[in-house]
């Protein structure tokens, strides 16, 4: 099991509900939680499980739907994310 990069998630008791606002879903024992493994919070499994690469693991992971089109925003020359990421 790898770890390290836990330190960044979402405290998982204290979420009910999934990080998009338009989607706004209720976790119960039916609909699991998932965190992004890029900004660590918690969302649904229609709103995660895109893949991105990702520098800080050196592998393709899953993230969330506001990442991911940050991700391609950033592909687009929209490169507003660069100071957030070097902070994480
Ligand atoms: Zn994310
Ligand atoms: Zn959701």
């Amino acid at each position: 099991m790898n770890k390290d990069w836990r330190w960044h998630w979402q405290e998982d008791s204290e979420i009910k509900k999934c990080n998009n606002k338009k989607c706004d879903a209720t976790f119960n024992f039916l609909l699991r939680k998932h965190h992004c493994r890029r900004c660590g919070k918690i969302f649904c499994l229609r709103c995660w499980g895109y893949k991105l690469y990702l520098g800080m693991y050196q592998s393709e992971k899953q993230v969330c739907i506001y990442c991911f089109y940050n991700y391609l925003d950033k592909l687009a020359g929209k490169d507003n994310d660069k100071d957030h990421l070097k902070n994480d």
